[in-house]
């Protein structure tokens, strides 16, 4: 599958926009970025954006950059700056040159800032935050003038040198743009554009106490950047205005072809939250093991329970890029991964509920091995050995001492087939004193290793196994939706669309080929599921796997 996404090229809105700026001369080449705040790990949403910004770079020979929108220090952080390199790697991006920052800039800002004191446009505001949405209005009514709308700019060139030199508290004043206090678009209702804050940042250490607001910030960065298509969600539509009057306001971006903002839908995913704020709550208050548990939207939970860079794209693409809002099924993501894994996956058995099966008429003692194919329609994924011997493990749920028509499995005095290996009968079984099946004693057919029988009696069941003195003991960890509601964002509290069943453990056996099985690398363990060994828990003395996705969807 992983054809797929890199040989056809998706059409979109903002492709046809690109076509024509190309086609105009508006831009000679494209220049695109992704632009996350380091206040959390990346999660499936952002993969949207990444595999639209860096794939419209691949397709146009163009270039993306990532930059690190960094201007709230006290949220953000040096270990999700670098979860966000590797993640955006992973997923097989490499952007144009070194990492940027939007704290690169901020000697830049602040002259810009200045400029604007300096042209009338932005001023120094002493109304406390109470007052200052008091004043700004509502949707229906308009806002008020502050009353330091209009002190003289040599008084606001010295205001604004004191807010940065640390002369004024936290929250005492900030620099607003002077833009209109009634305009139908609350973000031109003279926003704040430089607040103090005496954080230290990751980047900047503790040079500056007045840090500039992001709409400021984002624009500007782009437009220094030589960015011509920024692209991001529908939540910014009306800060586009601000966007524009920006840099319509600063000189040196007054060029025809500069920088313009296009709005796309954000990724919205069934039983799935996606903010970073939303999911730090859940690492916070250890709901999950981390940013990176299995059960989180998030890249790095995702390559950790399995799923590939080519499943995200593949998703990505099939997902497409509109101006609709909408949310997607969770069954289009596990498509994606399920239809690669199936084609690329090696074979492997692994038994979750182990029930012991002793083959009475096998030589006591004795192992051979059998030489299975890793894939049942691709010979150059080549062969693994598998042990057999007269005591072999198999799934508690895969024996009946009755059974049905519909039942193909194990039964008392019925044949199935060992996959890879012979054809067993099933003679009698040993109960705890509970009613618990313990045991089931078999016979093999020796001339069946590979064949059917000889004498033409049908075997129909096929049932996986390990045998026993060799399978590695492994944990399996079996993984089903973090949330039991469609759209947990819209719930009061997450801890009541919690899903209890969101990790089962069981602890099992593997087939012996699986004792190095690299981390995150996937199987598909017969008839059980997609499974990788963990990358943090599992070790050759310790197998852990993760279940990436079932072999079928329950639903369907
Ligand atoms: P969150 O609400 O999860 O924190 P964000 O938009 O604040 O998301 P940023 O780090 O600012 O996160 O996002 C970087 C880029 O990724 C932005 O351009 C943003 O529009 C985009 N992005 C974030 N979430 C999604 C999503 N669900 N679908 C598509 N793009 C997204
Ligand atoms: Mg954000």
């Amino acid at each position: 599958m992983s054809h797929v996404d890199t040989e056809v090229r998706p059409s979109n809105f903002i492709r046809n926009i690109i076509d024509e700026d190309l086609k105009t001369g508006k831009h000679k080449s494209v220049q695109t970025r992704f632009p996350p705040e380091p206040n959390g790990y990346l999660h499936i949403g952002h993969a949207k954006s990444i595999c639209l910004n860096f794939g419209i770079a691949r397709d146009y020979n163009g270039l993306c950059n990532l930059r690190f929108d960094d201007t709230n220090p006290e949220k953000e952080d040096i270990d999700y700056v670098n979860s966000i390199q590797a993640d955006v790697r992973w997923l097989g991006f490499q952007w144009d040159g070194d990492v940027r920052y939007s704290s690169n800039y901020f000697d830049q800002l602040h002259q810009y800032a200045v400029e604007l004191i300096n042209k009338g446009l932005a001023y120094v505001c002493f109304l406390n935050a109470d007052e200052t949405r008091e004043y700004r209005g509502t949707l229906k009514e308009p806002g008020k003038n502050s009353p330091f709308r209009d002190t003289s700019v040599e008084e606001n060139l010295a205001l604004f040198a004191k807010m940065r030199d640390g002369g004024f508290k936290e929250g005492e004043c900030a620099l607003r743009a002077k833009i209109d206090m009634a305009s139908p678009f609350m973000c031109m209702r003279d926003p704040i554009i430089y607040r103090i804050r005496f954080a230290h940042h990751h980047q900047t250490g503790d040079k500056w106490c007045i840090y500039p607001m992001y709409d400021f910030t984002h624009c500007i960065s782009d437009a220094l950047e030589h960015i011509t298509h920024s692209l991001c969600t529908l939540e910014f539509q009306d800060n586009r205005r601000l966007y524009d009057w920006v840099l319509d306001n600063l000189n040196d971006f007054q060029a025809p072809n500069r920088t313009r903002q296009y709005e796309f839908s954000r990724l919205n995913l069934e039983y799935t939250l996606m903010s970073k704020r939303k999911l730090n709550d859940l690492v916070a208050r250890k709901l999950v093991s981390g940013w990176d548990d299995p059960r989180m939207p998030t890249i790095a939970g995702l390559r950790r329970r399995g799923y590939t860079p080519a499943s995200i794209r593949e998703f990505c693409q099939r997902i497409g890029v509109t101006k609709q809002e909408n949310m997607i099924e969770v069954g289009m993501l596990d498509a994606c991964i399920r239809e690669e894994l199936n084609e690329h996956a090696p074979r492997a058995m692994a038994v979750l509920r182990p029930l012991k099966v002793i083959i009475e008429n096998y030589v006591e003692g004795k192992l051979e091995f059998i030489q299975a194919a890793a894939h049942p329609n691709d010979e150059n994924m080549g062969t693994r050995e598998l042990a057999f011997g007269r005591e072999i493990l198999i799934d508690i749920a895969d024996f009946k001492e009755e059974g049905n028509k519909q039942y193909k499995r194990l039964v008392t005095g019925k044949e199935v087939r060992l996959r890879n290996a012979y054809v067993i009968k099933a003679e009698r079984c040993d109960k705890d004193s509970d009613g618990n099946i313990t045991t089931v004693y078999c016979t093999y057919d020796p001339e069946t290793l590979g064949k059917n029988p000889a004498d033409g009696r049908k075997v129909k069941g096929v049932i996986h196994w390990v045998e026993a003195s060799t399978a590695k003991p492994a944990q399996f960890r079996l993984y089903q939706r973090l949330f039991t509601d469609p759209n947990p964002a819209a719930a009061e509290t997450v801890d009541e669309v919690l899903n209890p069943e969101s990790l089962i453990v069981v602890q099992g056996f593997a087939e012996a080929s699986l004792v190095n099985a690299p981390a995150e690398k996937a199987y598909q363990f017969e008839r059980e599921g997609y499974f990788c060994a963990d990358s943090k828990d599992s070790s050759p003395n310790n197998l852990v796997f993760n279940l990436t996705v079932a072999l079928r969807d329950s639903f369907e």
